[in-house]
């Protein structure tokens, strides 16, 4: 890939805001500034020094009109985002004026840049590594403010230390192994057999434990799944919008992944809650009865992913047949029961929910008049309290493809050690201790395939 070239986006959000940015990164920067930007004052931004921000006006060279009044700064390579001259032009926020800016910007020579490509060239230029470069995402993507700093970790470099440490432990006792096989008569110089396996093993519990901190990982990242499940018109909507009543000024709820579930974040003491409410889309007619098994079979299938359930059922009516089946299927699961509708008065029996679910905390709620809702958001975190996690590790893996390259390195070293302890020839640790290297790499860059890192790239915003 060639990255002589010059790029350009829109770096902020598109619509209309209180300033837009467009971006440009690349060679022809500065050139590009020289031709678009009429200062206030009579120089020229390619003799601006680095780092600074001037104000000014974008004309369109040809017609010459001013487009925009601007503030624009300028970073020049190295000391910069993509290690490249890069120069901002900050507009005012709307559409027009800042697409009018970027069609200038590319007919000037840049090209539109592609999702992640600024921070693509970063670690092309060797200014980040890989798990710098994903942090970039895993920081815009947090959803707690603990799953912002443990990306906050990842992106000062704390896990690569950490894969550089382990690797440079497997490079010295590849180095030992292979002095092994060249001088076998020297025997006294280089590690024995047992040291070597003890070594391995420590580096193995220590993959482990990286690999283990995933699951708290994704919860931090992604929030803890807690579906709303239960029949139709139990109150699941209904309960969905009183639990995130008050995060609704920052949190607007937007549709979820399959379109036809809305998701919600909020923060129970520090634990990001994923809400989904999978009532789903709204249907009448001949289209209802379609509609209730098609969310029945939603519910299902949030039911598989979730980390903590919550199971409604209207507690003013008797169970109906449909509520057992739901709390039977919910059983394995961590879960909670609701009550809803409990302003109405209690017709449900206790005795048998506590029969169909034994030991899943039941607690009596109204959506309707926010009844027992703080005692519902205190036994959500309870609940995930007691699951063990621990919020004190610092250094947590967030990110599937650091899990999968952990697990192979994990694997190939515990593959060494046994074939170190079982006395079969050196050379097979060797290759061993090469593949757990290789898989260590593909977290840090140094072996990732082209595809993956397009595929890794691809998940950034444009503009970044
Ligand atoms: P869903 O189909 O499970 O999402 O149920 P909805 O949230 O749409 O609620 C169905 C009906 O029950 C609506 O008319 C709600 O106003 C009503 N409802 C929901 N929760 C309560 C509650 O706690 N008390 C009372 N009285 N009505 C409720």
């Amino acid at each position: 890939m060639s990255y002589d070239d010059t790029i350009a986006a829109i770096s902020t959000p598109i619509g209309e805001g209180g300033i837009g940015i467009v971006r440009v990164s690349g060679p022809l920067s500065l050139r590009i500034a020289d031709r678009l930007f009429q200062s206030s004052r009579p120089s020229k931004p390619s003799s601006f020094p680095s780092h600074t921000l001037h104000h000014g006006f974008i004309v369109d060279p040809e017609r010459e009109e001013k487009v925009d009044e601007v503030l624009l700064s300028i970073m020049r390579s190295p000391h910069s985002y993509t290690a490249e001259d890069i120069i901002e032009i900050n507009g005012h926020g709307g559409l027009t004026p800042l697409l009018h800016i970027l069609e200038l910007v590319l007919k000037e020579g840049a090209r539109l840049a592609e999702p992640g490509e600024f921070t693509k060239r970063a670690f092309l230029h060797g200014r980040i590594d890989l798990t710098q470069a994903e942090a970039v995402v895993e920081m815009i993507r947090a959803k707690s403010e603990r799953g912002l700093k443990l990306a906050m970790r990842h992106l000062d470099g704390s896990l690569s230390r950490k894969i550089r440490d382990l690797q440079e432990r497997l490079l010295s006792i590849l180095a030992e192994a292979e002095a092994a096989i060249d001088f076998p008569e020297e025997d006294l110089a280089v590690l024995s057999r047992g040291e070597m396996e003890r070594k391995m093993e420590e580096i193995e519990l220590e993959l482990r434990r990286l690999t283990a901190s995933f699951q708290e990982g994704r919860i931090f990242q992604e929030g803890i799944i807690a579906p709303i499940v239960g029949r139709a018109n139990v109150g699941k909507s209904s309960l969905f919008n009183a639990l995130l009543e008050r995060e609704r000024a920052i949190v607007t709820p937007y549709p979820g992944t399959t379109r036809d579930s809305l998701e919600g974040v909020i923060s129970v003491q520090g634990l990001p809650f994923l809400l989904i409410d999978t009532a789903g889309m709204q249907m009448d007619g001949p289209h209802l009865e379609m509609a209730e098994k098609e969310g029945i079979e939603r519910g299902r299938t949030w039911m598989e992913k979730a980390d903590l359930l919550l199971l409604v059922i209207d507690g003013s009516d008797a169970l109906a047949e449909e509520d057992r089946g739901l709390l039977r299927h919910a059983r394995a699961r961590k879960s909670l029961l609701l009550m809803n509708k409990m302003d109405l008065g209690a017709r449900a029996s206790m005795e048998e929910l506590s029969r169909l679910l034994p030991g899943v905390p039941c607690m009596r709620i109204s959506a309707k008049t926010g009844q027992g809702l703080q005692e519902l958001k205190g036994a959500m975190f309870e609940a995930m309290e007691r699951g063990g996690m621990d919020m004190t590790q610092d250094l947590v893996i967030t990110n599937l493809h650091h899990r999968s390259a952990l697990r192979e390195a994990e694997e190939a070293v515990a593959r060494g050690k046994e074939s170190l302890a079982s006395g079969l020839s050196i050379e097979f640790a060797s290759l061993d201790l090469r593949e757990s290297l290789d898989a260590l790499g593909k977290i840090t860059g140094e072996t990732t395939s082209e595809d993956l890192l397009e595929e890794i790239f691809s998940r950034f915003c444009i503009g970044k």
